[in-house]
């Protein structure tokens, strides 16, 4: 993976620089704002989430922070309340190992496009977009950290990149979530970037930032949200293990995670990539002659195993929405934030946030894509023409007209069924 050829997990959109950027078109984006929520029960049923986790032998990397900003209310009687899961994709702020992207970009762009911005600045335009998250998933597409790395890259390779964000990086990740603890995963082609030990940089800065970490071992990572309830977290990538290509493998890990915890999040990274990446077909995926996963087989085996719900990233594009059982899978959420050497064009600009309401079962009760685009690598906003919406309805009517989730202008996912009641004439006009 460190030689000198270029590597066979590089994606195409990562092609040399000077090739890739000549189609950038640039778009126009808004801001827009989000409600809050709160509804927060008593400490004493933290703790007893938190103690029930540890008795379960699973590991916590809850921050203590976030526990103990976690303000008291009163109970509520009967079923409590769901919890908010929102999740993004594909989230890179900036590359320290190679920064000679941002020159070419900014010249012929005429942009401001500095080496290696506030990763702050960065992340600041989705807060809003996830303020009423109780628990924040996002893909942490890259190492962190600073100093020598062994070279991932030879020196004529041109499909090759190498990905670490400089440290800050994982404060900004933690800040984003607000009082929600946030979840990164690290199960990516471009975690180990900076090598092994680079890798394991990377976990203990996120996790001095208080950030959860999932994808790094094959333990389910449990995540106490500020209002006592408990989620568990597994990723997978094609990138090393927890392999998502091993079906065995993610049943047993999954279900063990399930036999534990009401609710279990499944997340992976695989699959093609690129602009012509967008369908999800049930067979193995090949991306610069590797295996990259059967995204349909790996998808199934997780919701089959016990996953309430499964969310996918590394085509960096938006793919199909299906429900398989009572299980949500969103097989891509695409770019969400990505600061460097990434292809930049339609449809890859395109993104979404995905907001579901859990119950005490895990079980899927609302589900929303709040779409997003990038205007410059990094710099995304609020999609205000709702894109991925649209992109995500026609991708799962096409890919999976059985079970594909139906997506409302506004992005409100719904089970095929309900659109495929009889349509009613409209009333006639008075007169
Ligand atoms: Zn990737």
């Amino acid at each position: 993976m460190y030689g000198t050829a270029p590597s066979p997990s590089a994606p195409p959109h990562h092609r040399p620089v000077r090739f890739r950027l000549l189609a950038l078109p640039l778009a126009l984006s808004a801001l827009d704002a989000c409600t809050t929520h709160a509804q927060r029960p008593p400490a004493a049923t933290r703790d007893s989430a938190a103690d029930s986790a540890r008795r379960a032998g699973a590991r916590s990397t809850a921050p203590a922070a976030a526990a103990a900003s976690a303000p008291a209310a009163p109970a509520r009687p009967g079923a409590r309340p769901p919890v908010r899961l929102c999740a993004g994709g594909d989230v890179t702020l900036a590359t320290n190992l190679d920064t000679s992207w941002a020159p070419f970009f900014a010249r012929k762009y005429h942009v401001r496009a500095p080496a290696l911005p506030n990763p702050n600045e960065l992340l600041a335009p989705l807060r809003p977009l996830v303020r009423d998250a109780d628990v924040l998933l996002l893909n942490v597409e890259g190492a962190i950290g600073r100093g020598r790395a062994p070279s991932k890259c030879g020196p004529h390779s041109t499909a090759c990149f190498a990905l670490r964000m400089p440290t800050a990086a994982a404060r900004a990740l933690r800040r984003v979530g607000g009082r929600a603890p946030v979840v990164g995963n690290l199960a990516n082609n471009h975690a180990r970037d900076a090598g092994p030990a680079g890798f394991d940089t990377t976990r203990a800065l996120l996790e001095r930032a208080g950030v959860h970490v999932t994808g790094a071992d094959t333990l389910a990572t449990i995540v106490a949200t500020t209002s006592g309830d408990t989620l568990a977290f597994l990723g997978f990538s094609t990138s090393g293990e927890p392999d998502a290509r091993d079906l065995e493998a993610v049943r047993r890990h999954v279900s063990r995670a399930a036999a534990q915890h009401a609710r279990v999040i499944v997340t992976a990274h695989l699959g093609a990539e690129g602009v012509r990446a967008q369908r999800t077909r049930d067979t193995v995926e090949r991306f610069h002659g590797t295996d990259r996963g059967n995204p349909v087989a790996f998808a199934h085996a997780a919701a089959d195993a016990g996953a309430d719900v499964v969310i996918g990233h590394g085509p960096h594009v938006l793919r199909a929405a299906e429900w398989h059982g009572d299980a949500l899978v969103l097989y891509s959420l695409g770019n969400l934030v990505t600061y460097g050497p990434f292809a930049f064009a339609e449809p890859i600009v395109r993104s979404a946030v995905a907001c579901l309401l859990l119950d005490e079962s895990g079980r899927v009760e609302e589900a929303e894509l709040r779409p997003t685009r990038q205007r410059r690598p990094g710099r995304m906003a609020v999609d205000r023409t709702r894109r991925a919406a649209a992109l995500v309805d026609s991708l799962s009517r096409l890919d999976f007209p059985e079970t594909g989730a139906r997506v409302s202008e506004r992005g409100k996912l719904t089970r095929p069924a309900a659109d495929s009641l009889p349509a009613i004439a409209p009333a006639p006009s008075p007169r």
